[in-house]
């Protein structure tokens, strides 16, 4: 398991790394942005689409700017969960990453930008080998898909990281910068249905921060989430619920995501809008979390069975919607 060599950059600010990434573009050479690196670095060792060169983001101070409307893509997760500007459904689902050790790594951007997960991929050099490979890192075979056989098009290895559904329901816009400008977006239209090329970043392009709407103080929620060991898992499941009361019994606004599911974190607006529309306490959360247990289209590539975790979202959803009809 001995980390494949490649070539360490460290540029000590947003224009040297943005310069780095256009010169290693030039020239036609392939690299990874490394932010904590406990993600990245794993998958090296196991020898997991490695690339030859590595941009460290580690001393661009310009990505560390946490406040209530800015959080910077080089925020620690560990000083996200302990900072009184966190929104708290936030910093429940960032306190629930992996350990603390990781926390004090692993970074906000490096959480959002999280490479799919997939029990035929997340797995040695060796044991992949003896299985002939998999269409994401079938290293110059042409394997299939282990998940949907005979076809070698398409990945589903699934997202599984926390901080996005939280972010979608609180409005989050993510910001991206390039050699050839900056741009963005929701957040939401941030990720793309595929395991492989996961998100819209281009070559070359990295995220900077992301902002949060003034309203953000004012909705309520929670996130929950199901997996295998509470001490450090990935989510099997996880439903983010935030809502806004007016002081009546039927909340303002309500918004619903999930992760752990598919390839990309879903952001459920339809379901949440039909609740809202015929308002009818539990009963609306019920019916809204069965219809998201029917929207979600798990596969067979994480510990738990597909079956099982859409099972589970709906009582995720239950559960998180707790608060909301006390
Ligand atoms: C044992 C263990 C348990 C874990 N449990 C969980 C869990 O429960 N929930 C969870 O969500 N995660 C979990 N993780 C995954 C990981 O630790 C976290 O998601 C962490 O936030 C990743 O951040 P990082 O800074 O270390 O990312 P890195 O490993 O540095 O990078 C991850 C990916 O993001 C890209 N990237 C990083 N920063 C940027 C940027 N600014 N712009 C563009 N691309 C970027 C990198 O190129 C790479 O592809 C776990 C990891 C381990 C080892
Ligand atoms: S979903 Fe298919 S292609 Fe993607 S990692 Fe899993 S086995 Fe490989």
């Amino acid at each position: 398991m001995r980390t494949p060599p490649f070539e360490l950059y460290t540029p000590k600010n947003l224009e040297e790394a943005l310069a780095t990434a256009g010169e290693l573009a030039d020239a036609g050479q392939d690299f990874d942005w490394i932010a904590g690196g406990t993600d990245l670095l794993p998958n090296y060792k196991w020898h997991i689409n490695a690339k030859p060169h590595v941009i460290s983001l580690a001393k661009v101070s310009e990505l560390t700017e946490l406040n209530p409307n800015h959080i910077g893509a080089m925020v620690r997760l560990h000083d996200l969960v302990k900072s009184e500007h966190t929104h708290p459904v936030l910093a429940k689902a960032a306190d629930s990453i992996a350990s603390v050790l990781i926390r004090r790594s692993g970074t906000v951007g490096g959480n959002i930008c999280l490479d799919t997960r997939c029990y035929w991929f997340n797995q040695t050099e060796q044991w992949r080998e003896s299985i002939d490979w998999c269409y994401k890192c079938d290293c110059g075979t042409g394997a299939d898909c282990r998940v949907i056989p005979n076809q070698n098009t398409l990945c589903v290895a699934t997202y599984q990281a926390d901080l996005a559904p939280v972010l979608m329901c609180l409005g989050a816009t993510i910001h991206l910068a390039s050699p050839d400008g900056k741009r963005s977006m929701p957040l939401s239209e941030f990720f793309q249905l595929d395991g492989m090329t996961r998100n819209v970043l281009q070559p070359g392009e990295l995220v900077t921060h992301l902002s949060l709407p003034d309203d953000s103080g004012e909705w309520q929620g929670d996130y929950q989430k199901l997996r295998q060991r509470e001490s450090w898992d990935f989510p099997e499941a996880g439903v983010a619920v935030l809502w806004k009361q007016n002081g009546g019994a039927k909340p303002a606004a309500l918004r619903v995501a999930t992760t752990g599911l598919e390839s990309i974190p879903g952001f459920h607006t339809e379901e949440a809008e039909s609740a809202l529309a015929d308002w009818n306490g539990k009963e609306s959360v019920n019916a809204m979390a069965e219809a998201i247990r029917k929207a979600v289209k798990p596969v067979q590539n994480t510990w738990y069975a597909p079956s099982y975790r859409r099972k589970m979202v709906k009582v995720l959803t239950r559960r998180a919607c707790a608060g909301m009809l006390r």
